[in-house]
């Protein structure tokens, strides 16, 4: 299938501090899925390395206290937009970040604290009907 892909987790530097997340066994993935890769954070505006951010009541923050939730919310539409360019029906994405996380994201408190919700273009692409996958359960992806 045709798969949006965080494109950290295909190796790419584009996290916040220039680092990548590169996902273990990604040949079979590129094996079985058409991939695209994306960043939303980037789309969005944002350059990197960056501030990192994190989501607290429906907006994001930077560390520093800097409000990037227009950033955040740009790259979310830019990567719905490749999303039907493409017709991808699914996404694999980054676990916990505030953009591609979903069902757990960081909290706010730049500690490592965890709390249930989707980083803001997970939820976009869940609301507009694009099933969202996590790395941990890149066994489940439909063929
Ligand atoms: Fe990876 Fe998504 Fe963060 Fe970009 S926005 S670095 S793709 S987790």
């Amino acid at each position: 299938m045709r798969l949006l892909v965080s494109a950290c987790l295909l190796g790419l530097p584009c996290r916040y501090d220039g680092g990548a997340n590169r996902l273990a066994g990604i040949e079979s993935l590129l094996e079985q899925h058409e991939c695209i890769p994306v960043c939303p954070e980037q789309l969005g505006g944002l350059c990197t390395p960056r501030s990192p951010a994190e989501c607290r009541e429906g907006r994001v923050f930077t560390r520093e206290g800097a409000e990037v939730t227009a950033e955040f919310e740009r790259g979310a539409q830019a990567t719905l937009e490749l999303a039907r360019l493409f017709g991808c029906e699914a996404a694999l994405l980054k676990e916990r970040s505030p953009s591609c996380g979903s069902g757990v994201i960081h909290d706010g408190g730049f500690s490592g604290g965890l709390t249930a919700g989707d980083g803001v273009t997970a939820a976009l692409l869940k609301a507009e009907g694009i099933a969202v996958y996590g790395e941990t359960r890149v066994e489940e992806l439909p063929d």
